[in-house]
């Protein structure tokens, strides 16, 4: 099965993939008629056993054309089981299913499943569930197709909520009826007084306002445009940034995000563990993205802070990573050498906490965030809530609190008990920070090699508790990017992004913890491992994890294409970039 669709990128649950049917189909895309038969309702048949006889006429009606044949299918009201359950079909071409949403009947193996309903789920809830709950009970290499929903303005966020194929059916229907369609809304053609588009249609409706055929070629073009940009904005891993902006258009587009946001771990499951792309927080649902939880997780639970009396806590800084910036350039400076007596952690907006040895991990490099020196409540709580958590695994005798403004005031309001400078980059600023920091740091315990802190804290964000102490066991040494033994055989190095690679020594000492771990079959997969050769996977990988492969007859290190349980589940599709792969001796 699935010898028809593949899944190429994916950017959250978002995905591009190529459909092959008659024509090759790079979705998501837009179906036209032409590209499926369609057995329908079996109402339109005299008996079960018509149904399925038009069915397969369909099927031995054009054996050679690879198109897609959508099997009979037993109407039922939403929220109902169908009424019957229809014998399985067997064919070779391109099969689709129609699958009823909010159903607990486990659907028939099918390379594209049409979601029933899909035109009428309008309420933000009923179409968030729908779609989820198909998501996860077809395979994550088949694609989903909802008939008669999309519009240019919800396209994006149908996309990222994991649709791979729509249609026209929608804004066709409405141009009919006088609506005119852009990414902006929908609006009753009569009532523009100019219409904001320059296509070839649009200046021809300029005295034919009523003409539904030019307004449903207009309403077209600006959903091919749409999904162009959806494309591209996917493939620049940037969709979850055009979709914050883009569901501002209606109350419901924006309540629909937020109502699937709620569904945390479907968004988990999905999301790359690192992006090329800027994190820009510009919206309150930034707060929520699966990006600023897991890093928050893995702080808080897969992080443990090097041993140390003092602790400071500094501010972000618009540049990143912060030691670039000016101000924490200048705050290093005041300092000075009892940088090796305390640790530092700065608090930010919306990630809460970066200790200084993750400033370099995704996202902490590479976010944005509209500064205005203001928290607001939600984000103070966040912020409390990780320090709480953070402060209880991480004890210190010291605090010293070189915050100012709003943060100083939700970190001191919150009763955490730290020597406060008031915060600031100017001279008498820093003098206070340095004489704070020179006062708390007396008879303090000197803190090992920053740099050794840093494999560390990388090792344990990247693979879990315990990986930064397997890693670091012994003596170990570091020259240059490279960490190494004391053979001088390099364990791991550290990426241009700030990431962590091992070497296969390295991957040895963490193999035993159990975790990123790929096993495949009895051969020596060169270049791509394709998902078929996998035969368990951790379900914990996510796309752009390093990832330990091992088998009978080989061990090495790969990056992951998908996460783990889609490896598992998927019969088509590269499972992960290998590198440094070793025959072993039989
Ligand atoms: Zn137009």
């Amino acid at each position: 099965m699935t010898k028809y669709f593949e899944v190429l990128r994916r950017d959250g649950p978002a995905r591009l993939g190529k459909l092959l049917l008659e024509r090759q189909i790079g979705t998501p895309s837009l179906l036209t008629a032409d590209d499926f038969s369609s057995a329908g309702s079996i109402f339109r048949h005299s008996s079960l056993e018509d149904a399925a006889s038009a069915a397969q006429a369909l099927i031995e009606s054009r054996p050679d054309a690879k198109r897609l044949t959508i099997m009979p299918y037993a109407p039922a009201f939403l929220r109902s089981e169908p009424s019957v359950i229809l014998p399985t079909c067997k064919m070779d071409g391109p099969k689709g299913i129609v699958l009823q949403p909010f159903s607990s009947e486990k659907p028939d193996e099918a390379d594209v499943y049409v979601l029933a309903f899909a035109g009428v789920l309008r309420n933000p809830r009923d179409l968030i569930s729908a779609v989820v709950g198909a998501r996860k009970c077809i395979p994550p290499d088949t694609a989903l197709y909802a008939p008669a929903l999309a519009t240019p303005a919800n396209l994006a966020f149908l996309v990222y909520l994991g649709i791979d194929l729509l249609d026209s059916t929608r804004v066709v229907a409405d141009g009919l009826l006088g609506r005119y369609h852009t990414r902006d809304g929908v609006w009753d053609a009569k009532d523009l007084s100019e219409l904001p588009c320059r296509c070839e249609h649009c200046r021809k409706l300029g005295e034919r306002r009523d003409d539904g055929r030019l307004l449903a070629a207009h309403n077209l073009l600006k959903l091919e445009e749409e999904l162009l940009v959806v494309r591209e904005t996917t493939r620049s891993e940037t969709i979850r940034e055009y979709v914050e902006r883009q569901v501002r258009v209606t109350p419901d587009l924006t309540a629909s995000l937020r109502v699937l946001d709620q569904e945390h771990r479907y968004l988990e499951m999905r999301t790359p563990q690192q992006r090329r792309s800027t994190f820009f927080a510009n919206t309150g649902e930034s707060l929520q993205r699966v990006e600023v939880t897991r890093f928050a997780e893995r702080v808080i639970q897969r992080y443990k802070a090097p041993q140390s009396d003092v602790l400071l806590l500094l501010p972000c800084s618009a540049k990143k990573p912060y030691s670039m910036s000016r101000s924490h350039r200048l705050f290093a400076e005041a300092v000075g050498s009892h940088h090796r007596y305390l640790h530092e952690l700065i608090l930010t907006s919306p990630l809460a906490l970066v200790p200084r040895e993750l400033e370099e991990v995704y996202p902490a490099a590479s976010y944005d965030v509209p500064v205005t020196g203001r928290w607001d409540l939600e984000e103070r709580a966040w912020l409390c809530k990780c320090l709480d958590a953070y402060l209880e695994k991480n004890r210190y005798a010291k605090i010293v609190s070189h915050l100012d403004g709003e943060l100083e005031e939700a970190v001191k309001s919150h009763g955490i008990d730290a020597v406060y400078t008031g915060g600031g980059t100017n001279g008498p600023a820093l003098v206070r920070l340095s004489e704070a920091i020179a006062q708390a740091c007396h008879g303090a315990a000197r803190l090992p090699d920053a740099r050794l802190l840093r494999y560390r804290a990388l090792a344990d964000v990247y693979f879990g508790s315990g990986a930064g102490e397997a890693l670091l066991a012994g003596k170990v040494q570091i020259r240059g990017r490279e960490l190494q033994d004391e053979r001088k055989k390099p364990l791991a190095m550290l990426t241009v992004n700030g990431a962590l690679a091992l070497s296969l020594e390295g991957a040895k000492r963490i193999e035993p913890l159990g975790r990123y771990i790929v096993t495949i079959g009895d051969f020596m997969p060169k270049g791509s491992l394709l998902a078929p050769g996998v035969v368990d996977a951790d379900s914990e990988i996510r796309p752009g994890d390093e990832v330990i492969v091992r088998g009978e007859r080989a061990f090495g290190l790969g990056k992951a294409k998908m996460s783990g349980w889609e490896m598992v589940a998927s019969r088509r599709g590269v499972a992960a970039e290998l590198r440094h792969m070793k025959e072993m001796k039989q």
